[in-house]
């Protein structure tokens, strides 16, 4: 085996331990799996959904909770078509694609081409690698599809599957899902699902701005959306990563023109330190930032985060101009601008974007949270243990109450603790299996906190409290129980660190 296939076998193989968990364990399912499922549609489970729950109220109470001049807002999937025309997407939101004769198996055009760059970085050749690289998006921007297919055959790349070089031309195909509004076919209308929810953002920018929270919203001030986002991905690969229907979280900040580099480098630490304070570590986090700008961006980066497959952009935060607010203006006829009391002038705000899919950041803490130790069994033996090290209060179920046996009024007694908690947080009761393999399970999918009750509970309203991370128990008066379990799960742990 080539270094590369080592490399690329050992990545497989802990994004499989991913998959593989995250199925059994109740937190994503492929969709309509009866049926062998839909490529890159996914669907969260019974605890997947606790947890991306946890992680969207998490960031909608960072962005609107923590900041005066920042409000939600949750619109249609649905959006006049002429939005996409304004945002550009119709005209180019678009691959290029090349499919080869042979395998009949269609391809990213750059996707083939880094892969090549990767494989003369592999063997050390980095000037090459960069030189074809930068050849690709000279003929990218240039929308040379020619050029790239005659690169592509220049380069001898050949498809994976059926190891030949007979390729098709290069297409363009663009990644808008679209349908049909309206019954009658001549009146229905081409309507798109949006591949994006900034754009819900741009075009209530003055509903928002008038309304404000009672009184009108001054400039700067942001405006926060969590909704589902679709594109036709052509290349749908390493799980949720990569979804045709996905979920973004997204904030568009306005502000005064000439001052959008200081809110851009304000955002990039504000969304880094939300990152950290849920728990993702130092070392799996980095910045990169766009060498190669979009027409509209006068800077760009990405939080990029160590998945098990490399680091990969899992945020985006984008000094977008004042290009959304002006298109739309044109498109809509209607002004979009601000006056501002303070320099006495009326323009269109710019705007800085941060925008991050709830569904990679679900994937980013899932494998970070994923966890294989040496422990010791209770004949004192060592044997492996997984749990999933979720921060408390992202864990998706909070605390799990036993009866140390089916009888003798312990079961009554565990309910009557389960009772005490569950109004507050989301408790499970177990009275089948046995107390080690009740824990396990409990690792599994990640719960901080395991309540026992034993006979010594019937004399002295006492419990066993073990914790997820150190397996270590300890005695606690059912009495204590709420305020040791709701410190360690409350959002104010994580709030509190963004201030
Ligand atoms: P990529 O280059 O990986 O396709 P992008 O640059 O097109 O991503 P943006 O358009 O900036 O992504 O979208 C913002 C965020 O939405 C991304 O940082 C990512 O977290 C998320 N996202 C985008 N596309 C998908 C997808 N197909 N599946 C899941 N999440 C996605």
């Amino acid at each position: 085996m080539s270094k590369k296939q080592q490399a690329l076998t050992l990545e497989e193989a802990n994004l499989q331990k991913i998959v593989s968990h995250a199925k059994e364990y109740g937190f994503v399912f492929p969709s309509s799996e009866i049926y062998d499922g839909l490529q890159a549609v996914y669907d969260y489970g019974q605890n997947g959904v606790e947890l991306k729950n946890n992680l969207k109220q998490l960031w909608w109470k960072a962005m609107t909770q923590l900041h005066e001049n920042v409000v939600g807002l949750d619109a249609a999937i649905f959006m006049h078509p002429t939005t996409w025309k304004a945002s550009g997407h119709v005209d180019s939101f678009n691959d290029p694609l090349i499919d080869n004769k042979d395998s009949k198996k269609r391809y990213r055009v750059d996707h083939l081409i880094e892969g090549k760059a990767e494989e003369y970085r592999q063997a050390g050749e980095e000037a090459k690698a960069q030189a074809l690289l930068d050849k690709m998006n000279e003929l990218l921007n240039r929308e040379d599809f020619e050029g790239l297919r005659n690169l592509i055959i220049e380069e001898n790349i050949v498809c994976p599957v059926s190891g030949t070089a007979n390729w098709t031309e290069v297409r363009q195909f663009n990644l808008m899902f679209a349908t049909k509004a309206g019954a009658v076919a001549e009146d229905s209308m081409t309507i798109y699902l949006r591949p994006e929810t900034a754009q819900g953002i741009f075009v209530n920018f003055l509903n928002v701005q008038k309304t404000g929270r009672g009184t009108s919203m001054k400039i700067p001030f942001g405006i926060a959306q969590i909704g589902k986002a679709f594109r036709n991905e052509i290349v749908a690969r390493q799980f949720i990563f990569r979804m045709r229907e996905f979920e973004q979280m997204e904030m568009q900040f306005f502000v005064r023109p000439g001052e959008e580099m200081q809110w851009y480098e304000y955002w990039k630490q504000k969304r880094y330190d939300f990152l950290r304070a849920i728990g993702l570590p130092e070392n799996k986090l980095r910045f990169h930032e766009h060498e190669k700008l979009a027409h509209y961006a006068n800077a760009a980066l990405d939080i990029e985060y160590e998945f098990p497959f490399g680091f990969k952009e899992l945020e985006g935060i984008h000094s977008r101009t004042d290009f959304d607010l002006r298109n739309h203006e044109q498109y809509s006829k209607k002004k979009l601008r601000y006056f501002d009391d303070e320099i006495k002038q009326s323009y269109i705000p710019y705007v800085i974007e941060t925008s991050i899919g709830a569904d990679r950041l679900f994937l980013a803490v899932l494998s970070n949270a994923y966890t294989e130790d040496i422990g010791v069994d209770a004949k004192g033996n060592e044997k492996k243990r997984i749990y999933l090290k979720f921060h408390p209060a992202i864990a998706p179920v909070k605390a799990a109450v036993f009866p140390l046996v089916r009888k003798d009024g312990l079961p009554e007694k565990a309910r009557e603790v389960f009772n005490l908690l569950r109004y507050d947080f989301n408790t499970i009761y177990e009275e089948r299996g046995a107390i080690g393999k009740n824990y396990t399970r409990q690792d599994m999918i990640g719960t901080p906190f395991c309540i026992t009750v034993d006979y010594q509970t019937m004399e002295d309203n006492t419990v066993t409290l073990r914790h997820r991370d150190t397996t270590e128990q300890e005695r606690v008066a059912i009495a204590e129980l709420p305020r040791i379990i709701g410190e360690a799960v409350s959002f104010r742990s994580i709030l509190t660190q963004l201030q």
